[in-house]
Formats: structure tokens, sequence, C-alpha cells
């Protein structure tokens, strides 16, 4: 069984609004979780937008009761800063106990880790990235690639050997390149339980074309979850007073398509337009929820799937607890 729980599901920026309280203001994050052979909760974070904060502060917490893995991996898609603001907020980069596996595309001849470092320094943010307390490794994803997370929460990029250990998660990328997003394209992301045979596939920052993104289609075929980009409305997308084209975002129709023709079990729209409040988005659900293939389910933060042998037997808001 794994976990999927949503701490943020805007994109371009966070937005603060009464109106957009029901699905969330904060950036990118979710969390992919799965109990190891221990008893652990071991975590798989994709991209550290503004949602990746609260998930810091719940996570220190579970730390002091020994039920959530020091040591994690975390998958960006690429660095733009709706991935990347809630890194320099975010608490277990405050624990000398911690171990974070950061992974990601190479971006001017830098890793993740060295794009951070730039952004987190003197006079801009008070710490410098090379004084946060938790250890950091860091390794570059490319196109095609394939991996595998193991028991201890950290990733194996090369094969070790015949005695392969028993993988908590296997991953798989897919790298696309602008104009699917300008100007270095991003990361997608397979992940598969091995034990439940379930696999999830998150493809957001991606501008579809005609007829679906074949490629998209082809990785993402037969998943049982597909996280899909869906920042614009179809009269957006088609506005010449607010042009959008070129962005490197889908349409809800878009992420349909490629839902369709991957022939998925499920679609969450994901990346929401940071200016598409609750009645509009609860508008969106009600055009799309009757759906035949696959089953349509709105993110929002705070949700919280579980998915058994590619069924979803879960679904509930959680509280991050993040509040005082
Ligand atoms: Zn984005
Ligand atoms: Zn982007």
């Amino acid at each position: 069984m794994m976990t999927l729980n949503f701490h943020g599901v805007r994109g371009s920026h966070p937005v603060a609004d009464g109106n957009m309280v029901s699905y969330g203001g904060n950036t990118a994050c979710v969390e992919v979780v799965k109990i190891n052979k221990e008893g652990i909760k071991v975590p798989v974070i994709l991209d550290a937008g503004s949602g990746l904060i609260k998930l810091g502060y719940s996570m220190a917490n579970k730390f002091f009761n020994n039920t959530y893995s020091k040591t994690f991996t975390m998958l960006f898609t690429h660095l733009h800063p709706d991935h990347t603001e809630g890194f320099n907020f975010f608490m277990p980069n405050f624990f000398s106990c911690c171990t974070i596996h950061i992974l990601g595309m190479e971006t001017l001849k830098k890793n993740v880790g060295g794009v951070l470092k730039s952004k987190m320094v003197p006079p801009t943010f008070p710490i410098e990235y090379k004084d946060l307390k938790s250890k950091r490794k860091h390794g570059v994803l490319s196109d095609g690639q394939r991996f595998y997370i193991a028991q201890d929460g950290s990733p194996v990029l090369e094969h070790p050997g015949p005695k392969r250990p028993e993988p908590l998660f296997e991953i798989q990328v897919m790298q696309a390149f602008a104009p699917s997003h300008p100007q270095q394209g991003s990361l997608y992301y397979k992940i598969n339980d091995p034990e439940d045979n379930t696999s999830v596939v998150c493809i957001w920052d991606i501008e579809s074309h005609i007829g679906g993104d074949v490629r998209v289609i082809g990785f993402a075929e037969h998943a049982d979850v597909m996280i899909h980009d869906a920042q614009y409305t179809e009269e957006e997308y088609l506005s010449t007073a607010d042009p959008v084209q070129g962005f490197g975002h889908s349409t809800f129709d878009m992420a349909v398509e490629n839902a369709e023709k991957a022939k998925v079990r499920c679609l969450i729209p994901f990346h929401y337009n940071p200016r598409h409040n609750d009645d509009l988005l609860d508008g969106i659900n009600e055009k799309y929820r009757n759906l035949k293939a696959p089953v349509f389910l709105m993110s929002r933060e705070e949700l919280s799937v579980t998915l058994h042998e590619g069924v979803i037997v879960k679904q509930e808001t959680f509280n991050s607890g993040f509040s005082k």
C-alpha cells in the first residue's frame, strides 16, 4: 500500500485568499509514503513548493517518536520557484539526524543542490546552504533513467550487483524539453510500488499537444494514477486577450485526453492556476466527475489517497498540524 499526500496543489505562486481555502493556496508538493519492512514510514517527496513547509513541520514532530524515516529522497521536476520555494523553510534541514537525497535534472551544469545553494545566500536569505544541519546528498537524473528507493529511504541509482535489496519504490524518469515547458523542460516520474504492482505517474509543468502528448501517453500507459498539470480552462488557453499558449501548461481537457489515451485508472488534476477559486474548480469537477474512465479526482491541499493493488482504498482529509 502507498499513500499520496497533497501538501500544495497550485502552480506559479502561492496564494492566500478566502475564496480558495477548499483547494488550498500552497504550491506544488506531493508526498508519496510507504511503510517499510521495519514498520517505519518512508516518504518520497515530489517538489518543494510552499506546501513543503507544512510537511516539514509535521515530519519534525514524527522524527521524535521514530515513526518516520530520517533518511528520505526528494525528487525535483524542475527548479522554477513554485517547485523550490518551500525548501528554505523545510524544517528537516535544521536537524543533523536527517539525510536528504536530492535528485533532479542538471541545470546550468549544476545539480539541484548547486542551484538551491545559489538561491540560499545572504543578502537574499539569512542562512547559507552549507550551514544547514541536515546531510544532503545530490544526484542527477535524466531521460529514461530507472532507479529504486531502498527500504531505508535512500535511492540506489546504480545497480549494486546481483544482491539487489528489496526495493520500496521503483522509479522511472521521462524528461521533456522546451517547448513542453520553458526553458529547460521538466522531469516526469513514474513511481511503482513493487509489492502491490501499483503505479503513479507525475506529469506536471507540461503543455500537451493536439491529439495528446504521445511520449506522455506511452510513459503513463496503464498507470493506476496520473497526476497531471491542469493550469488552464479551455477558454483561457484559447484567449487572444490574455494569451497563455507556450507558457508550458495544460488545460483540463488536455489532462483528460492524455489520461484517457494512456488508459490510466484515475486522473488527479494538479498545478492549478493561482487565480482559480473554489467555485471555478468545483464547476470543473462537476463537468468531469462523471467520466466513465478514468476516475476523475480533483487534487486539493491536505487530500490523502491510499492505493492498494492499483485501486484507491481510502480517501481522506488530513490535518497538517501546522497552525498553533
Ligand atoms: Zn510550476
Ligand atoms: Zn515550471
